[in-house]
């Protein structure tokens, strides 16, 4: 098989993890795969080095903030190459420029556009391994960039697209996604196998094992990825295609994400282009607004709902004061403490009443629902944030999520 590893921050911070990692490429490789390598920064090195050009600028220069985060990467990768040639193992490392890793010029957000491959695929040919830089690549100008936080889950999907490889692990501290956060329900299991688009909801509910990019671009190409552990040898959740010749249960998981606020615009003219004077000046703030509820109108006037980011919450509230008199809404609120509660599971589109048996679930519980959305694969609803954990425990309870459950 043709493998590309990753290797995350936990799994490289210091001499003892490193030197751990290389025996799990040694291991790997010597069961006779071909093998690259590609790392994260370790752990904590990305902020420490924002940090230092925080401190000498409030404003630094991005093309420097670039190239100065991506010596983070460059660090393990080298260290990690040194300690697989102490194992007896023929490795080099690479950074970004080095490999052929091409992207825009965006700074702190570049777009891979094409990752050179051609001598990569001959040193796997040949059984050596390359330990590359995640987070990085470089610009047409030859700039050093950085692919935005998390990153180096996308260069490790965009290589072993690039090398054809059969999978990409991706190692780092907990051994898959589970059928929710096993700190509110301790009998949640771990999911065997799971789509790549139920992964995406779960990575958007703020799931952040693995960068949502990565996910998007894998489910392109049909990459499968297996999340996994550096700490133990357990078999984690493999991020595939949809099993369809698998009989789906209709609920795979249950998330949660507690950083939510919502504004709610009252007495608003129920006319064309209010939602477009409510959203622009908030999207020209840069924040992002989720779910969205407008209200049937009652004599031309009309309500609308929606949530934002908690930390976006005082700024949003500003905002829509400032505007309130050019909407004419009658009044503006709010709360931050709603939070949001979604089912998932690709097992939705062929199983009928599903969202049904989620609001009936709530309602026994006597829990208020205050919004809801859908869509083909998951139910979000949002309620008061002090609800969350009954309703995740309930719902998991309900779809037959806990363990000994199902398989
Ligand atoms: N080191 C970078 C970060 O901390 C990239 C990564 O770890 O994926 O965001
Ligand atoms: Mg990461």
């Amino acid at each position: 098989m043709r493998i590309v590893q990753k290797f995350g921050g936990t799994s490289m911070s210091g001499v003892a993890r490193i030197k751990e990692t290389a025996r799990i490429v040694r291991d790997e490789y010597h069961r006779g795969h071909q093998i690259a390598v590609v790392v994260s920064a370790m752990s904590g090195e990305t902020n420490r080095l924002l940090t230092l050009a925080q401190d000498i600028s409030d404003c630094p220069c991005e093309r420097e903030v670039d190239a100065l985060l991506a010596t983070g990467e460059q660090a393990s990768a080298t260290l990690l190459a040194m300690e697989l040639d102490h194992l007896g193992i023929d490795a080099f490392s690479l950074n970004g420029a080095q490999l052929g890793m091409r992207t825009s010029g965006a700074f702190g957000r570049a777009k891979i556009d094409h990752v050179d491959a051609n001598h990569l695929i001959a040193a796997m040919d040949a059984g050596r391994i390359a330990v590359i830089t995640g987070f990085q690549g470089v610009d047409i100008d030859g700039n050093i960039t950085t692919l935005g936080r998390g990153g180096s889950d996308t260069s490790a999907v965009a290589i072993a697209i690039a090398v054809r490889a059969d999978v990409c692990d991706i190692y780092t501290d907990v051994d898959g996604i589970y059928t929710t956060d096993p700190r509110i329900v301790p009998n949640a299991h771990k999911i065997k196998q799971i789509s790549y688009e139920e992964m995406l909801e779960f990575a958007s509910l703020g799931a952040k094992v693995l960068q949502t990019r990565s996910v998007g671009l894998a489910m392109k190409y049909g990459m499968p990825i297996h999340l996994r552990s550096s700490f133990n040898n357990i078999t984690g959740s493999m991020v595939c295609r949809e099993d369809t010749s698998m009989e789906k249960a209709s609920v795979t998981g249950v998330a949660y994400n507690r950083n939510e606020a919502k504004v709610t615009l009252q007495g608003i003219p129920d006319q064309p282009g209010i939602a477009a004077g409510i959203f622009n000046p908030i999207a020209k703030a840069d924040i992002n607004v989720d779910v969205i509820v407008q209200n049937i109108s009652a004599h031309g006037m009309t309500d609308i709902t929606f949530t934002v980011e908690r930390e976006d919450y005082r700024k949003t509230m500003e905002i829509m004061h400032q505007h309130c008199a050019d909407l004419k809404a009658s009044h503006v609120a709010g709360s931050d403490d709603v939070a949001k509660v979604s089912i998932i599971g690709v097992g939705m589109k062929s199983h009928a009443g599903v969202a049904q048996t989620m609001f009936q679930i709530l309602a026994d519980a006597g829990v208020n629902i205050e919004m809801i959305t859908t869509s083909e694969i998951k139910v979000t609803v949002v309620l008061g944030e002090a609800d969350v954990d009954r309703a995740v425990r309930l719902l998991h309870t309900a779809f037959d999520l806990d363990e000994g459950d199902n398989a």
